[in-house]
């Protein structure tokens, strides 16, 4: 079989995005959280935080890393915690400080499983582009990315890029891709039963801190036909 690598900017991403690859492939994926990173305690916690029911940045980070970790165990995967910061409490990430940790990680997997950037997270943007780099100049694995959840289904799974902001248009994130010399094949999309998003929600549900904000944005996130539904995902290759 063979062995991926799940890049997760932030602690629910894999889960909330790639929650079919995960529950297949279970022990031979890795799952590699990159703003593991625990802030200062002089760190002034963020509004978001407050949002989640923290009273501290540390405590936050603290919190979800285990609640990460359960989620993990969960969907039976491996997991790691990077230590960089949430983007609140760093500066803007190198993409060189990302691509020495990716030309690190990568030469132990044969996939490696990217998000594709929707909503221009910055956090997720700056992983997306530093292992575009990495894979044109080593070649030594397959790429995959996927629709990054829930901003890829803000005004829901079928609806039109005219609706939405630019930020949360698809066309845009995949046209950032290919111009970096990476051709998009078509994507796939998984429609989960009722029973399967239930199974997945069960996992989404072990990240109780940061689903209080979301709910906040995304009163819908729960429901069953609605974000957790579906997933999408895209392979490419290397036209440089
Ligand atoms: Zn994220």
């Amino acid at each position: 079989m063979t062995s991926k690598l799940v890049l997760s900017p932030h602690f629910d991403d894999a889960v909330f995005s790639t929650w079919d690859i995960l529950v297949r492939e279970r022990k031979n994926i890795t799952n590699v959280t990159f703003c593991g990173g625990v802030p200062p305690e002089e760190c002034v916690m963020t509004h978001w935080d407050g949002m989640c029911g923290f009273n501290s940045a540390r405590e936050a980070a603290q919190k979800r890393a285990v609640e990460d970790a359960n989620a993990c165990e969960i969907a039976g995967v491996n997991w790691k915690h990077l230590d960089f910061l949430d983007l609140p409490y760093s500066k803007e990430k190198s993409i060189a400080d990302i691509e020495e940790v990716l030309e690190k990680l990568v030469p132990d997997f044969d996939v490696v499983i990217a998000p594709i950037g929707i909503g221009q997270h910055q956090d997720h943007i700056v992983i997306r582009d530093a292992i575009i780099s990495v894979y044109k100049k080593s070649r030594s694995f397959e790429l995959v990315f996927y629709a990054d959840c829930p901003y890829a289904s803000v005004n829901g799974w079928d609806s039109d890029d005219s609706s939405k902001e630019l930020d949360y248009q698809w066309s845009y994130a995949l046209s950032q891709v290919e111009k970096q010399g990476v051709r998009l094949l078509e994507p796939t999309r998984i429609e989960f039963s009722e029973t399967q998003v239930l199974e997945k929600l069960v996992a989404a549900k072990t990240y109780e801190s940061q689903l209080k904000g979301l709910l906040e944005y995304y009163p819908a996130l729960l429901e069953t036909d609605g974000c957790f539904s579906v997933e999408v995902t895209w392979k490419c290759e290397s036209v440089e």
